[in-house]
């Protein structure tokens, strides 16, 4: 048997680099703050259900739990807007045949304990919480339900333990340790549309469904018992405001004014207002994310804001390609997490950026006609060249190309349609002369 590795969080990174570590041998153990979700101890206040996308389900194929994940997974094609008029407008996310999936996120964390679980060299701790660390001697102090306080050794460890992570915290100590942390001032509350009686849904299955307010916006996500999880982006503070919503009558006022048709379907929203917490939303970035036999990962290296549907994807990206890095270069563990970060702060801000962009396309531009028109041509450009062109969403959503790549093409892909545009070549596009031209122009070499 190999050496031990201790893992400080069992969520969603923190489970799946439990299996990989087990496949390869070593001894896991996972120290999990919270109880044993599998025996339905969720966490309250976070997001119900996630985008899994293509780096999130390449990462669960190589443990071999992708296909039982993306049988409770509801696939959407595309996001469906909606206007204050209850008009519809819907703009695909790539190809046709290309989705993204919405799955539960307690299903999706208890299916990856199941797994990890299935291995007689990983040891599950639930209810220890980690107090310490001390990076010098490879050790962390956890703390169990009753009080009692357990010192544990390991060769590695890893902080799994999310944006708030105390391993982090204890590595911002260290010297020339680069952290910075950025709040919106948006938060978010989940709510919910209800199916129909026999559980049909009351609006489009296949998509993720949008209300773009210009400054704030609603979205839902289908869940396979007909219901969709809203979640409403708003900001603190302001005259459209969390602040401004203080009573029954505030609430009732401001759905009925910007999301009349699906007030409708929402029986409980002021329940789910009121009682509901409220997220904050923050980006987190850190360099390094390895001291001495420490790294970070997930979103304990970097935690980012939901709008790409990715903090999971990537999180899962990271155990990926950390053990792609092992397989090339383990026993030398210092070379393992050196190439480690080395790959991954990068696409991991990268994909922090690309989140930022995101929210400003989802909550405003996406109901904007010139934006409507931008992505008609953009889909055309992907249908009728899809060897040549490739959008931005698709980069990031449809493929594992770094992030670092798909965050520079979009600026490409921006300069090129503007100039499609702004020429008025719509009816050119599926002309090549006309076309291979300008991809070479605004997109580098092109093969034809
Ligand atoms: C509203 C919202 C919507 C989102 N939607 C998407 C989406 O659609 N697609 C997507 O890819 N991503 C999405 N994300 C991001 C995604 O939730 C995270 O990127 C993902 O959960 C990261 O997994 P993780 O295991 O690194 O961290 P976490 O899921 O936060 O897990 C950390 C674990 O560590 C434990 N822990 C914390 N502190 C300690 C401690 N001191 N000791 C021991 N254990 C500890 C916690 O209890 C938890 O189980 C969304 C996030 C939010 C907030």
């Amino acid at each position: 048997m190999k050496e031990k590795i201790a893992i400080i969080g069992g969520g969603l990174s923190g489970s799946l680099l439990a299996i990989c570590l087990a496949k390869r041998g070593f001894q896991v153990e996972v120290y999990e703050r919270r109880g044993d979700i599998r025996k339905g101890q969720a966490a309250a206040g976070r997001s119900i259900n996630l985008a899994l996308s293509t780096r999130g389900i390449e990462a669960l194929k190589k443990v071999g739990l992708a296909e039982k994940v993306l049988q409770d997974a509801i696939p959407m094609t595309g996001r469906m807007m909606h206007s204050v008029k209850g008009e519809l407008n819907y703009q695909p996310y790539g190809k046709s045949g290309q989705y993204i999936n919405s799955v539960s996120r307690s299903g999706l964390n208890i299916k990856l304990l199941e797994l990890a679980d299935e291995y007689d060299n990983v040891k599950l701790f639930f209810n220890h919480k980690c107090v310490d660390v001390d990076l010098n001697i490879n050790t962390a102090v956890l703390e169990n339900d009753k009080g009692e306080k357990i010192t544990v050794e390991a060769s590695i460890m890893f902080g799994s333990d999310g944006a708030f992570s105390a391993i982090r915290s204890e590595m911002q100590k260290t010297n020339r340790f680069n952290y910075s942390q950025n709040y919106e001032n948006y938060g978010y509350k989940e709510l919910e549309i209800l199916p129909l009686k026999d559980g049909v849904f009351q609006i489009e299955k296949n998509a993720l469904h949008i209300w773009p307010r210009g400054e704030f916006m609603m979205i839902a996500l289908p869940n396979p018992d007909g219901s969709f999880t809203c979640t409403l982006f708003l900001a603190y503070d302001g005259e459209k405001s969390f602040s401004n919503l203080k009573t029954k009558v505030d609430v009732t006022a401001f759905f009925e004014n910007y999301f009349p048709d699906a007030m409708a379907m929402m029986p409980n929203y002021l329940e789910d207002f009121f009682n509901n917490p409220t997220g904050s939303l923050t980006t987190i970035r850190c360099n390094p994310w390895v001291y001495k036999k420490f790294a970070l990962i997930g979103d304990a290296a970097h935690a980012i804001i939901p709008f790409y549907g990715q903090g999971m994807n990537c999180s899962f990206e990271d155990v990926s390609e950390l053990d792609e890095i092992i397989e090339t270069y383990y026993p030398d563990w210092t070379t393992v997490l050196q190439k480690y970060q080395e790959a991954r702060i990068i696409n991991a801000n990268a994909i922090a950026d690309l989140a930022c962009k995101n929210f400003v396309e989802m909550r405003d531009l996406v109901g904007q006609p010139a934006f409507m028109h931008f992505k008609k041509v953009e889909q055309e450009l992907s249908e009728t060249y899809p060897d040549v062109y490739r959008s931005q969403y698709s980069l990031v959503s449809f493929s594992t190309t770094p992030y670092s790549y798909a965050l520079a093409q979009g600026y490409k892909n921006e300069a090129l349609i503007q100039y499609i545009i702004e020429h008025k070549l719509e009816d050119k596009i599926k002309d090549a002369n006309v076309m291979m031209p300008l991809f070479r122009d605004f997109l580098g070499e092109v093969t034809i």
